[in-house]
């Protein structure tokens, strides 16, 4: 039998049909697209059993094959190792090109070599384009071309080269050269292993009321202030250009976290090495006391500090924590307990489902002090006077801590005045 030739599409974090940059190259080309999706059995491995992650994608890729099925086309889902896969689909199909959209994490760099590496070999080419982010790699750097390591410099020329282009949709909702073949079952997801959570996943639309009121609700936990889009933007469910447009004419405070999402993917781009050592070195020799016991009841919510046990709660409970609860509990693990920030930051990425590295790996080292641009270390956040700022009638706290004003309740881990103290000295002696 012939093998049909095609353009394969390769979904990776960028799950829709809609202004998908990749894609809408893809299907101009003259052989029809195949769609596929990998699920990446050295990246499940390392799960549990039940993981919001697999489910929203099992749940997003049902979504594209229903819509591509529309247009008479089938996604073709696999399940391996990447590598091992690529062997299979070049034997099932005449590989024509290769399209995907590019991913800046480092294991996600190192699969691509590999793959790019094969498929050139083959005489295969593997083409790939920004999706992901408004700005990559060297697009803002200094005129020396270092790259930021401030965030309102990079900010600032960020804003400045933002033109029209840089959020016009690539229109790839208006092409449909989808290769037709028989409908393909995709592997439940108990055959991939996994378990239904009980996790609620928020709308991929966004709520521009919330969005208008940004700058004056985004940092309070009770309310929802914000807007719940970063699951999406993780796993490409929503665009980022379409977010941008918006906020634009929306809220500028909102634009700026959206420039802080790329200003983060650009640090993970010029210093992978931050995924696991300190930014700055000059605090490596601080002197973690990484107790077990403590690590403990910060992750099971029962430090006796309410509003940071009730944001781990909420973690725990939904996959999901407020960003401003998520400062709190980081600074407080990191300095107060002086614990690791790199064992928050593996407990983040367990269980938050719009876990990104980049921005995980910012946030924890900002909190923790040792990251670009970060909270100086002398600045330590007080849990009480966040609450009284933030949650001052307690609605967040009560949600989460039913037992609050009980016995039950256990009593702080260790008093505020004596905490500070005691990271001040740590972090004085590491520097000196
Ligand atoms: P909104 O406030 O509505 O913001 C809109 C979008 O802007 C977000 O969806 C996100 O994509 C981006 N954004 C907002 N704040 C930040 C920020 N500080 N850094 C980078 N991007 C930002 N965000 C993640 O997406 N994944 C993570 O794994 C993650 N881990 C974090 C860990 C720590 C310790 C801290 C302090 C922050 C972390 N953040 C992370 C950033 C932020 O907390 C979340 O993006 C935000 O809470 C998601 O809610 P939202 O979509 O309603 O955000």
């Amino acid at each position: 039998m012939t093998k049909p030739q095609v353009t394969l599409f390769w979904f990776r974090r960028d799950l829709r049909l809609e202004d998908n940059c990749s894609l809408y190259h893809a299907l101009q080309e003259e052989n029809p697209v195949q769609p596929i999706f990998i699920f990446d059995t050295q990246i499940l491995e390392e799960l549990p059993k039940k993981d919001a992650r697999v489910e929203f994608i099992h749940q997003e890729i049902t979504r594209l094959q229903n819509e591509i099925s529309a247009h008479g086309g089938t996604l073709d889902v696999r399940m391996g190792n990447p590598i091992e896969i690529w062997k299979s689909l070049i034997n099932d199909y005449d590989v024509k090109a290769v399209w995907a959209n590019r991913d800046y994490e480092p294991y996600a760099r190192e699969r691509d070599k590999e793959v790019y590496d094969f498929l050139n070999e083959r005489g295969i080419e593997f083409k790939a384009k920004k999706d992901h982010v408004i700005f990559e790699k060297d697009e803002i750097v200094k005129d020396n071309g270092d790259p930021y390591v401030v965030f309102t410099p990079y900010s600032k020329l960020w804003k400045k080269s933002l033109l029209e282009e840089h959020i016009t949709s690539c229109k790839s909702e208006n092409y449909s050269n989808w290769s037709r073949s028989e409908a393909r079952e995709i592997p439940s997801l108990k055959e991939l292993g996994f378990e239904p959570t009980e996790i609620e996943f928020p709308s991929r639309e966004l709520d521009e009321k919330v969005v208008g009121k940004y700058d004056e609700t985004r940092d309070l936990p009770a309310v929802k202030g914000t807007s719940r889009m970063s699951l999406h933007l993780r796993f490409g469910t929503v665009s980022i250009r379409s977010l941008v447009k918006r906020a634009n004419t929306l809220n500028e405070k909102y634009l700026n976290e959206l420039i802080w999402r790329d200003f983060y993917q650009a640090i993970l781009w010029h210093f992978p090495q931050v995924i696991d050592s300190n930014f700055n070195k000059k605090y490596d020799d601080i002197k973690w006391r990484n107790n077990e016991e403590e690590f403990e009841k910060w992750k099971q919510g029962k430090t006796g500090y309410p509003v940071v046990d009730a944001g781990m709660r909420e973690l725990n409970q939904t996959g999901f924590m407020h960003n401003r609860v998520r400062m709190i509990v980081a600074s407080f693990l990191t300095k107060h307990l002086l614990i690791d920030w790199r064992w928050g930051e593996a407990y983040f990425a367990e269980k938050l489902f719009d876990f990104e590295l980049a921005s995980n790996n910012g946030g924890w080292q900002w909190a923790a002090g040792t990251g670009v641009d970060a909270q100086p270390y002398f600045r330590i956040f007080n849990p009480y006077s966040q609450t009284d700022k933030f949650d001052k009638d307690r609605k967040y706290i009560n949600r989460w801590i039913p037992e609050i004003d009980t016995k039950y309740y256990p009593n702080p881990i260790i008093d505020h005045k004596a905490a500070r103290e005691r990271c001040l000295e740590v972090y004085k002696t590491a520097l000196s």
